[in-house]
């Protein structure tokens, strides 16, 4: 299986190994990466994976796309990554709601939100690929975060061999916890930085540096070259499919369901990366009948999904889910280059960056609408829903979860469709704690940390240790800087001129 690019025309293509689209995260044309083909996944594949563990699981599939690793190799990663020590409530534990909903939780790792889903392994699929192709030279990962990222690709490549990384997050756009999580960050190779502005400004500043031909050559003098841990590397994108495959095998051993039977699933969707993931899942074979593409009060997708134009030039909203406060979503990228090939692809994309707005045709509008549906809840909602869910099915979820949840509920209503729901839950309620607390209790006022133990207080459900006694770890990084200065930055951190 190899990787091309989703903006080079069929001509002139090149395609690439998976440790290679692996190791350099983004394609030399500024397009992302995808597999040539997608790997089928039979009815009787479901049926043997219904019968394996999750990091047996992950190998399964992994193993499918990622061709030139070993399979040996993909396995004894997966065993590491999603060890019962780094997720100790499970790797992506199923929960009932009821007979038609089920949550899906992707939070129990070292950080507490889904990115650990990937961010765990994708580091040794990294070194995997270092050594796979000879690479003498360190990675050098730069990540651009909206919070949740940064913390768990910090986690996840902290003191690994052969790698460095930094990580830039905006002042304005991550919760208090957030922030002490990252500051407080240890590891040897680790350094992370805020920047003035938002997330858009933290992601355009990284995408310009991993752009500029001249640094990429300073790096290469110096030992050094650039690679991603963003959702846009393939790396990133490939463990997330598992999970999806996971829930429907889990629905098929409870006997909610029968090998072949349709279900839906809903996400809580910024970037488009673990929507997409669903959907490969979908392409693969698994029987997914709608994605619910659900995004908060920054509607940008709903829109697209709705009328098939694509505007950013819109008001950015900060909201109570900072990871969805996203006006570019890259990974949609993927999803056009699927429906349109690579010509129309560079076109929209070269729209996008020009004009901030571009309007696919009507087939290519239609075939997405075949599989998703896009759907938004706002701030006030959100609360409601957090409230709601906790007083009449006694579960407590995250902003983020609220925001998929809501637009769940609305879908199953207005649809009468009342197949299996999957709802994919992004992150733990006590990395919201304030939020998801004033939504229980708006007569409740206090310090963001202090939330975490009154959270816990009233609904009698325990911190995650990873988030516990955050205030009393050594904070290592202060800086704020404005995205001009990230560049200078960078170079004086590496040391190099
Ligand atoms: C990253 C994130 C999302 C959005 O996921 P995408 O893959 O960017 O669409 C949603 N919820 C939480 C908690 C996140 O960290």
């Amino acid at each position: 299986m190899n990787y091309i690019s989703t903006r080079s025309a069929e001509k002139e293509r090149k395609s690439v190994s998976s440790m290679y689209a692996i190791k350099t995260g983004l394609a030399a044309d500024g397009g992302l990466f995808v597999p040539e083909s997608v790997p089928a996944l039979t009815h009787e594949d479901i049926e043997k994976l219904c019968a394996l563990d999750y990091p047996h699981r992950a190998a399964e599939v992994l193993s499918r796309f990622l061709t030139d690793y070993d399979k040996e190799y993909l396995l004894d990663s997966a065993n590491k990554a999603y060890s019962a020590e780094r997720f100790p409530g499970g790797a992506a534990p199923l929960a009932k709601l009821d007979d038609t909903r089920n949550v899906l939780e992707l939070w129990h790792g070292p950080t507490c939100a889904f990115k650990d889903m990937a961010l765990q392994i994708m580091p040794r699929l990294l070194t995997g690929a270092l050594k796979g192709t000879g690479e003498k030279r360190e990675a050098f990962i730069l990540v651009a975060t909206s919070g949740d990222t940064g913390k768990a690709a910090l986690e996840g490549y902290k003191d690994i061999d052969q790698i460095k990384i930094t990580v830039f997050y905006p002042e304005d756009g991550v919760s208090r916890v957030q922030k002490l999580q990252m500051a407080t960050q240890t590891g040897e190779n680790v350094c992370v930085c805020a920047i003035n502005g938002n997330f858009d400004d933290a992601q355009s500043g990284v995408k310009k540096i991993f752009s500029d031909k001249a640094f990429a050559e300073k790096l290469d003098k110096n030992g050094l070259f650039l690679s991603s841990a963003n959702p846009i590397n393939w790396g990133r994108l490939a463990p997330q499919i598992v999970y999806y495959i996971s829930a429907y095998c889990d629905l098929v051993t409870r006997g909610d369901i029968k090998i072949g039977d349709s279900i839906n699933v809903t996400v809580p969707t910024g970037n488009f990366g673990n929507i997409l993931a669903a959907y490969y899942a979908k392409l693969m074979g698994l029987p997914i009948n709608k994605l619910i593409c659900a995004s908060n009060s920054n509607n940008v997708l709903t829109d697209f999904i709705k009328t098939g134009t694509y505007d950013r030039n819109r008001k950015f909203y900060t909201t109570m889910s900072p990871s969805m406060d996203i006006l570019i979503s890259s990974n949609l990228e993927r999803l056009l280059y699927l429906i349109n090939g690579p010509k129309k692809t560079s076109e929209y994309m070269k729209k996008l960056a020009d004009e901030g707005c571009y309007t696919v045709d009507k087939e290519c509008l239609a075939k997405i609408r075949e599989s998703f549906e896009g759907a938004y809840c706002d701030e006030v909602q959100t609360s409601d829903t957090i409230k709601e869910t906790f007083e009449n099915e006694k579960y407590l979820v995250d902003t983020h979860t609220a925001v998929a949840l809501k637009c769940a509920n609305e879908y199953i209503a207005q649809s009468g469709d009342i197949r299996p729901m999957v709802i994919a839950s992004t992150a733990s309620p006590y990395k919201f704690a304030l939020d998801v607390l004033a939504s229980l209790d708006d007569s409740i006022s206090c310090d963001p940390l202090e939330a975490l133990d009154k959270l816990s207080e009233i609904t009698s459900t325990p911190i995650p240790a990873p988030l516990s006694g955050l205030d009393k770890r050594e904070v290592r990084f202060k800086k704020t800087i404005n995205k001009e200065e990230m560049l200078e930055e960078i170079s004086g951190e590496l040391g190099i001129k």
